[in-house]
C-alpha cells in the first residue's frame, strides 16, 4: 500500500482526534525508525516516550515471540507467573508495596485516584493537583490535568479537584484542608514543558500530606521506568510516596500500565472494588519483565545518566549560539528545551533532515531519547538541529 492509500484509509475510516504527519511508519529498530516511502529517521522522541529502551528491543521481541507460543492472555481469575513476577521487579525497584495492573497511564492513574478515596478517613474527597500537569483524557485524570484546553466542551467535570501552581508550597498549603485525600504530581511535569520539581515542594508535599492524613501520588507515566537514569524519579529526591503509577516504558511498546502502592493502603482494593479485563495479562508482563531485565543487563540506567549529561552539554552549545534558546532543563534523558517563540517549525523542518522531536506546550522542544542512545546518534541530532536553527 502506498502512503497515500494509507492516508486515504484513515480518512475515510480513523475518527480524525490526532494532527498526524503524512507519513506511514513501517519499521523501527533502536533508535530508528523507517518510513514507507523508504526514509530513515532518527528518533529522539520514541512513541512519545512509550520506546524507552528503543524500537523493538530484541529481549522484548523475544520475551513476546516465547509467550505468544505458550499463552497471550488469561483473565484475573487465575493466577499467571508473569503477572507476579512483574509485580516483585516493580515493587523491589520502588518502595516495596504492591502491583495493580492495568493497560494505560490514564487507567494507572484512575486506581490511584480511586484507590486515595477508600484508603483515606471519612469525608476526605479532594485532590490537589498541578497547573500545567498531564494525568491523561478520562473523565478523572482529564479533572486531574489542571490545563483548560484539556478541559474544553467537556464540562462539568468531576468534582473535589484543587488545582495550584506547580512548584508553589505556599498555594500548596493554602489548598489543603482536612478533606483533601490526595495530593497527585509528575516529579518532571512531560506535557507541560519538561518542568522540574523543586526538593522543597517534593519535601512539602510529603510533610502536608501526613500532616492532614492524605496521600501522596506521583504520576510517573513518563519519567519512570529509567527516563531520568533512575528507576523513578522520586529517587532523585530524599522522599518516598505513598503510590506510584506508570505505564508508557513500562511494556517496551507493548500496552501496559500499573500502580504500586504501599501495603496497608494497597489492601484497601479488596476483590470487586476495582479491575481490569485485560489487565496484567501474561503477554504485557512478560514484556514488562524482559524491559527491566534489558535495562539491568544493558546498564541502561548508567547510560540514560551520561548520554543524558552529554545531550545537555550540547544543548547547552546550542544555546551559546543561539538566542531563539532560552533554557536547557530536565534530568537524565528527559530534556526540554525552552525556547522565546513557538517551535512547531522546528520539529518538522528536523523530521523533513530526518531527525524526530517533539514540541511541547507550544516553546519547549522535547528531547527524549531511548536509554540505548548513543554519543554519535546524540551528535547527529544534535547537528541536525544546529542547521535548522542555523537557517532560522
Ligand atoms: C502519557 C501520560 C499519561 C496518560 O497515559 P495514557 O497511556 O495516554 O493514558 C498520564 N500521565 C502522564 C504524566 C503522561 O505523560
Amino acid at each position: 500500500m502506498t502512503t497515500q492509500e494509507t492516508i486515504e484509509l484513515y480518512n475515510k475510516y480513523v475518527i480524525a482526534n490526532y494532527k498526524r504527519l503524512p507519513r506511514v511508519i513501517v519499521k523501527g529498530d533502536g533508535c530508528y525508525l523507517w518510513d514507507a516511502d523508504g526514509n530513515k529517521i532518527l528518533d529522539m522522541f520514541p512513541g512519545w516516550a512509550v520506546s524507552g529502551i528503543g524500537h523493538c528491543h530484541p529481549k522484548v521481541v523475544e520475551a513476546l515471540r516465547k509467550q505468544a507460543g505458550e499463552l497471550l492472555h488469561i483473565d484475573n481469575t487465575f493466577y499467571s507467573e508473569q503477572q507476579g513476577k512483574l509485580a516483585k521487579l516493580l515493587s523491589e525497584r520502588g518502595f516495596g508495596g504492591k502491583c495493580f495492573f492495568c493497560n494505560s497511564g490514564a487507567e494507572a492513574n484512575e486506581a490511584a485516584l480511586k484507590l486515595a478515596r477508600i484508603a483515606t478517613a471519612e469525608g476526605k474527597y479532594k485532590f490537589i493537583t498541578a497547573e500545567g500537569s498531564f494525568h491523561g483524557r478520562t473523565f478523572a485524570t482529564v479533572t486531574a490535568t489542571a490545563q483548560p484546553k484539556y478541559h474544553e466542551g467537556f464540562l462539568p467535570l468531576l468534582p473535589g479537584f484543587i488545582y495550584v501552581p506547580y512548584n508553589d508550597v505556599n498555594a500548596l498549603e493554602k489548598a489543603f484542608s482536612d478533606e483533601v485525600c490526595a495530593v497527585m504530581i509528575e516529579p518532571i511535569q512531560g506535557e507541560g514543558g519538561i518542568n522540574v520539581a523543586t526538593k522543597e515542594y517534593i519535601e512539602a508535599i510529603r510533610r502536608l500530606c501526613d500532616q492532614n492524613g492524605a496521600l501522596m501520588l506521583l504520576d510517573e507515566v513518563q519519567t519512570g521506568m529509567g527516563r531520568t537514569g533512575k528507576w523513578f524519579a522520586y529517587q532523585h529526591y530524599d522522599v518516598e510516596p505513598d503510590i506510584v503509577t506508570m505505564a508508557k516504558a513500562l511494556g517496551g511498546g507493548v500496552a501496559i500500565g500499573a500502580m504500586t502502592a504501599k501495603e496497608e493502603i494497597a489492601a484497601k482494593l479488596a476483590p470487586g472494588k476495582h479491575a481490569s479485563t485485560f489487565g496484567g495479562n501474561c503477554i504485557a508482563c512478560a514484556a514488562g519483565i524482559a524491559v527491566v531485565e534489558a535495562i539491568e543487563q544493558d546498564k541502561l540506567l548508567e547510560n540514560a545518566n551520561k548520554m543524558g549529561e552529554h545531550a545537555k552539554q550540547k544543548l547547552l552549545q546550542l544555546k551559546e549560539k543561539y538566542p531563539v534558546i532560552e533554557e536547557v532543563r530536565g534530568i537524565g534523558l528527559m530534556i526540554g528545551v525552552q525556547l522565546t517563540g513557538p517551535g512547531g517549525e522546528i520539529v518538522d523542518e528536523c523530521l523533513a533532515r530526518g531527525l524526530r522531536i517533539n514540541c511541547t506546550n507550544n516553546t519547549v522542544l522535547r528531547f527524549m531519547p531511548a536509554m540505548i542512545v548513543t554519543k554519535e546518534q546524540i551528535d547527529e541530532a544534535i547537528n541536525i538541529l544546529d542547521g535548522v536553527l542555523g537557517e532560522k
